[in-house]
């Protein structure tokens, strides 16, 4: 059965989805499909997805750039009032997207809302920036001479996602890519292609023009390498892991390419002798198992000063064995499977690992219930007396396992904190403002919570990470149009005589 998009029949077979090139929803050239299952019960399948090719990437650069001069042309508030529409389309089918979300991704119900709504919050953030768009207008160093910048678009934008966020992600890339001016080729993760396509229905509903949005689903080699080396492409906006964004940026670099890039984390807590234990129990808890882990703010190392370590692991493993594992659509659930089986290896190949570095308080094996049997299910995991340095503490496991990890005071806890090679979201759970205000400082990383755990982000202030989290780009808030804009400044000499910069104004 195929779909024009299309939506989920009542059928038991599963629906072919298609591409969207040019305004139209087209077959792959070559007619070969992969499938997208349930990752709580991979015997649900959830869709065929085109499994895209190059011939079908290049067709779709190709309708970005015919579609390039008119959208630039529109008059940006204009684009930004499809974007308005677009929004509101969210907003009114939510609760079809975040359903729709659980069954794909896996994350719990109210999670996969809050993705949507992220998706909703840029788009309307976005959309205001359509009668923003500031640029500088600056006096004039001579006279009768006006002197000003502008922004402009930059052309095709190539937007390759992941799958963690597979709403949220995407809106937060195409929403200020389009509302610039640019044109979009977007290569969803293979673990996503449903809720991708269910985005671009949307979008395509909201009324932005044939060629503005193009959709190719298909593995990274085809689909992906296809966008990152074509000429036609100049701007790449990638998120996931670090080896893939190294790799894109390196055949990016060769062309020039401006690329931004999101990747790993290993994000640190760190909890004072004098915090509010609770909180910080709330605050761990909810950044390291929520979305089974698999948030890149995720915090997967807690270094806590030695007094109150017992304390803190004592707590946190009773509340652990208290959340409920599951499919994210069912009452109660806390915490839902990982998105594949390749996913729980690496898990339980982790767990291995930290066996020999400290000491497993809780959790490490894949989940044993026989109604989970279907699913990629791990259960929450957390290892105490681990080492700053030992791997299970530096490697981004993207799971439900938390290293603890004691120190002696608050120096330590900064160094231990800052010794890792991401840089993405960090915190601090203490009651002394003065140390709050240090951390705040001393911090290597691009977002700092305190008194809360390390996820939370608005969609108004910039997102991204120091160090190889990123490549100093940030998503999100009014640092996102950066990626997609070239600034041109612009002189305007009303003297009728020539007048030269440096020299005729001594
Ligand atoms: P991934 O394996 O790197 O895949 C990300 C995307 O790149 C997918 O669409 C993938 O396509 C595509 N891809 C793979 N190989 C490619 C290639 N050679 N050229 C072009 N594209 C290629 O990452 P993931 O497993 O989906 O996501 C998890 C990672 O994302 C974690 O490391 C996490 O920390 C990171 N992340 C970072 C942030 C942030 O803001 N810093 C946010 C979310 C996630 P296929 O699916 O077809 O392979």
């Amino acid at each position: 059965m195929t779909s024009t998009s299309g939506p989920t029949p009542a059928s038991d077979v599963p629906t072919t989805f298609r591409l969207f090139i040019a305004g139209a929803w087209v077959d792959g050239v070559a007619g070969e499909t992969f499938e997208s299952l349930n990752p709580a019960d991979r015997r649900d399948v959830i869709g065929r997805f085109q499994a895209g090719s190059a011939a079908d990437t290049a067709m779709a650069i190709k309708a970005a750039e015919t579609a390039f001069p008119s959208w630039r042309a529109t008059p940006a508030p204009k684009r930004g009032e499809i974007m308005y529409r677009f929004a509101e389309l969210m907003g009114r089918h939510k609760e079809r997207l975040a359903r729709a979300m659980t069954r794909e991704m896996g994350k719990v119900i109210a999670e996969a809302r809050g993705d949507v709504q992220e998706g909703i919050d840029i788009a309307y953030l976005m959309a205001g920036e359509g009668r923003r768009m500031f640029g500088d207008t600056v006096p004039s160093e001579l006279p009768d001479k006006w002197a000003m910048s502008i922004r402009q678009p930059i052309g095709v934008a190539g937007i390759i996602t992941p799958w963690n966020f597979p709403m949220a992600i995407p809106c937060w890339k195409m929403m200020p890519a389009l509302v610039t001016g640019n044109t979009v080729v977007f290569k969803p993760s293979s673990d996503t292609p449903h809720c991708a396509t269910l985005l671009v229905e949307l979008m395509a509903e909201a009324g932005f023009p044939p060629g503005t949005v193009n959709l190719v689903t298909g593995s990274g080699e085809a689909v992906g390498n296809t966008i990152v080396d074509s000429p036609d492409v100049p701007v790449i906006s990638f998120t996931g892991s670090s080896a893939t964004g190294k790799s894109i940026a390196e055949r990016a670099g060769r062309r020039l390419k401006r690329v931004s890039l999101e990747l790993g984390g290993k994000n640190g807590v760190v909890v004072l002798r004098d915090a509010d234990l609770e909180l910080a129990t709330d605050g761990i808890l909810w950044s390291a198992f929520g979305t089974t882990g698999q948030r890149c703010t995720a915090c997967s190392r807690v270094i806590v000063e030695r007094a109150v370590a017992d304390d803190l692991v004592k707590r946190l493993a009773d509340r652990a064995k208290t959340l409920k594992l599951g499919y994210g659509l069912d009452a109660g659930v806390d915490v839902g499977p990982l998105i594949n089986p390749g996913a729980v290896e690496k898990v339980g190949r982790y767990v291995e690992i930290g066996r020999g570095e400290g000491e497993l308080v809780i959790g490490g094996t894949a989940a044993g219930d026989a109604a989970l049997a279907h699913g990629n299910f791990f259960s929450p995991t957390i290892f105490s007396g681990i080492k700053p340095m030992d791997r299970i503490g530096q490697e981004e496991i993207f799971g439900p396992v938390l290293s603890v990890i004691p120190v002696d005071d608050f120096d330590a806890a900064i160094t231990a904190l800052n010794q890792t090679r991401y840089g993405l979201s960090a915190s601090i759970f203490t009651r002394d403002v003065n140390t709050a205000f240090r951390a705040m400082r001393d911090f290597e990383a691009g977002i700092v919570y305190v008194n809360a755990g390390t996820t939370g982000a608005e969609t108004h202030l910039p997102f991204g990470g120091w160090k190889e989290t990123g490549n100093g780009h940030r998503e999100a808030g009014h640092a996102a149009i950066e990626t997609y804009t070239e600034w041109k400044s612009i002189y305007v000499d009303f003297s009728g005589r020539l007048q030269r910069a440096q020299i005729d104004n001594q």
